[in-house]
């Protein structure tokens, strides 16, 4: 059996739920311009004061920050928090497409594997939907 190698996504890094709330933030901001802790508290079907709290936490972290007048913003460490989750959310749903998945399915569990995947299967994932990308027949072949 090979040697261990470190596992990159440990408790060391942002939780998931932190990880969704930058997510859901940074939709937000693109799509309206701005987040405010109603909208989220409605995206994540959460109670204000739950955002409230989260919200104190990612500011203490240096992950959001609430600018007078832009409302909540993403500071540079946060932004690059929520594209990695964004940039595996596309790349998973698109994955799971090739599998043939219904859609319910993938969306439930991309919200899972997005947080929970390490970075070495993450990428190994990445080779392979590259892969299947090329070779439509072998993608038909596996969708039976
Ligand atoms: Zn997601």
């Amino acid at each position: 059996m090979p040697a261990p190698t470190s596992i990159s996504s440990g408790k060391s890094r942002t939780s998931a739920a932190a990880e969704d709330y930058l997510e859901r933030i940074r939709e937000l901001i693109r799509r309206k311009g701005y987040a405010r802790v109603i909208d989220i508290a409605s995206e994540l079907q959460i109670s204000q004061a739950s955002v409230t709290t989260m919200i104190q936490r990612l500011d203490a972290e240096g992950l959001v920050k609430h600018e007078k007048y832009r409302g909540m913003v993403l500071t540079s460490a946060g932004e690059a928090v929520a594209s990695r989750i964004a940039h595996r959310h596309e790349l998973l749903t698109t994955f799971l497409r090739q599998l043939g998945l219904p859609e319910a399915v993938i969306s439930h569990d991309v919200e899972g594997l997005e947080h929970h995947v390490s970075g070495e299967t993450f990428r190994a994932i990445e080779r392979l939907s590259r892969y299947l990308q090329d070779n439509p027949d072998v993608a038909s072949r596996l969708r039976g």
